[in-house]
């Protein structure tokens, strides 16, 4: 039995604590804050439980990653299929998106009915529900990608199948080459394809790996799920059976440092004093974090990788509690309010209502609503740093909220009158709460298969776990990511 930390309780690092406790190992979980689920936490307030970050849950049909992790633990997950997935709200037409495959091809059909490229449209979504398939399906044989040696790229050889065969075209391109390829150049259509991958892939279609993008787009077809009591309650049942396989998880102790003896990660100490000595380190960290911790002791490799790289999107969030009534039928709502305006910075928005009937969520009556944008982490830093720009930073906190509860007009006239509690955040925010690398959310943009990142930390006994490795963001995405490490170190032990 070898002695596992894991640091934090995101939905990647709860998930490997629980694989791995259940392998029979003695798993300690250090987490910073009180509850688990990091992005997809679910936090109270006066009455209301907000989902701080994630809102919909993929990855629990048959098969999927959570579904996967389920059976191995004996999770029963308590969530709700919703269909349609959500809406997105363009400028000048509203598109529905039906997890139901002929519901979802006849709304295609109806939306762009007038356009010239309404043909290729079809074609487009019929390439990339096909490629999808053909993804999930190689995702499915659980291949280490990116692989860290001969033996995992041999495995992933062993994944491909001829069907794969039918994918390989698309290996070097981005979503738009393809969309123009096949000739869906329409406006409105280009838009709502950014505006799915910003979501999905960190990225729009002009950067989006082809094959990553189909697998990401489709998503409603393969299916998304509503979470009793929000989405921190699939962490709560990795707490759970964390505990049911002997493991530990400790709340409000956060790793401040790592240390090393020989090049190997021999413990971590906390916040409260605690120092954990250990065999195996798994870290649900980006790479900023981990390196911070290691200090000194950082492997070269990872220090020029913190410095090469690009930070990652950040989130502005606004957290409603409001009437029930102003509800639309769709409960997850995406705005894009300019076709002329870059997506992000409160020109996209996805908005999420609590499910109806849900109780925990919101007192009677009510609703627990959750807003969110993409925004860059530097302007609000630069404000945030710099000692006389509190007003100013203020200021653009009240300026992204009012812009925010504009769009989210559009969908619901006269919300503001029905908001009983309102509270925002910004990558600060998201940096206090969960610790990460200037609050910087969602993991790398999915712009290749080729440049994407893997576990490795540069240290032979620590992994990294959680949305900064392959395939990224999203709970069903880090749950993939966390099976591949918990294959590779019980190989390892
Ligand atoms: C606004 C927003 C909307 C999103 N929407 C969706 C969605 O609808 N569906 C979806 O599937 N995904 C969505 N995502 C993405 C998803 O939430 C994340 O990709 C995923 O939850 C990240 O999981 P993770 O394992 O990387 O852990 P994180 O969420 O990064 O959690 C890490 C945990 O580690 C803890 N921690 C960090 N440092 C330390 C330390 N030093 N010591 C101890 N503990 C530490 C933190 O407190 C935290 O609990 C969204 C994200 C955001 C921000």
């Amino acid at each position: 039995m070898s002695k596992v930390i894991v640091i934090g309780a995101g939905v990647g690092g709860a998930t490997a604590a629980a694989l791995l406790a259940k392998a029979g190992h003695n798993v300690t979980v250090l987490e910073a804050h009180v509850y688990p689920g990091g992005c997809a936490g679910t936090f109270y307030h006066k009455g209301y439980r907000f989902d701080a970050g994630a809102t919909l849950a993929g990855g629990f049909q048959a098969g999927g990653p959570h579904d996967v992790v389920g059976k191995i633990l004996g999770i029963d997950w308590r969530v709700h299929a919703v269909d349609p997935a959500w809406q997105i709200v363009l400028p000048d037409r509203t598109i529905t998106r039906w997890g139901d495959e002929a519901h979802w091809h006849a709304e295609l059909s109806r939306v762009f009915a007038d356009s010239h490229d309404v043909s290729a449209i079809l074609r487009m979504n019929e390439c990339l529900e096909r490629i999808s398939d053909v993804v999930w399906d190689f995702a499915s044989r659980r291949p280490a990608w990116p692989p860290s040696n001969l033996a995992q790229l041999a495995q992933a050889g062993l994944a491909l199948r001829p069907r794969t065969i039918a994918a390989l075209p698309h290996l070097f391109q981005n979503a738009q080459q393809w969309a123009e390829q096949v000739g869906a150049r329409d406006r409105a259509f280009t838009t709502f394809l950014n505006a799915q991958l910003l979501i999905s892939a960190q990225t729009t279609a002009d950067k989006a790996s082809a094959l990553f993008g189909a697998a990401a787009y489709d998503l409603p077809r393969k299916g998304v799920n509503h979470v009793e009591g929000g989405i921190g309650g699939i962490a709560l049942q990795l707490v759970d059976a964390i505990k049911r396989f002997g493991g530990q998880v400790l709340f409000r102790q956060e790793v401040v440092k790592i240390e090393t003896r020989e090049g190997r990660v021999s413990a971590v100490h906390t916040n409260k004093g605690l120092r954990a000595e250990c065999d195996i380190c798994v870290a649900n960290l980006t790479p900023w974090d981990l390196a911070r911790l290691l200090g000194d002791a950082a492997p070269a490799s990872l220090q020029a990788e913190t410095r090469r790289r690009a930070d990652e999107w950040g989130a502005f969030t606004l957290y409603a509690g409001v009437d029930e009534s102003v509800a639309p039928s769709c409960d997850h709502v995406q705005v894009v309010a300019d076709y002329g305006r870059p997506l992000g910075e409160t020109n996209s928005i996805f908005m999420s209502f609590s499910m109806q009937g849900d109780a925990r969520r919101a007192p009677p009556g009510q609703r627990a609503l959750t807003i969110s944008t993409h925004t860059r982490l530097a302007d609000w830093w630069a404000l945030r740093d710099h000692p006389g720009a509190q007003q100013e930073y203020d200021d653009r906190v009240a300026a992204y909220s009012e812009r925010m509860l504009d769009n989210a007009e559009r969908v619901i006239p006269g919300l503001r009158g029905h908001v009983h509690l309102l509270l925002s955040g910004t990558p600060v925010t998201f940096r206090f709460y969960t610790r990460r690398h200037k609050g910087g959310v969602g993991g790398f943009p999915f712009t290749s298969l080729f440049n994407a990142r893997g576990p490795w930390t540069g240290l032979p006994n620590a992994w990294l776990v959680g949305d900064s490795i392959f395939p990224g963001q999203s709970t069903a995405g880090v749950t993939m990511g966390a099976l591949r490490v918990v294959d590779e170190i019980l190989q390892f032990l």
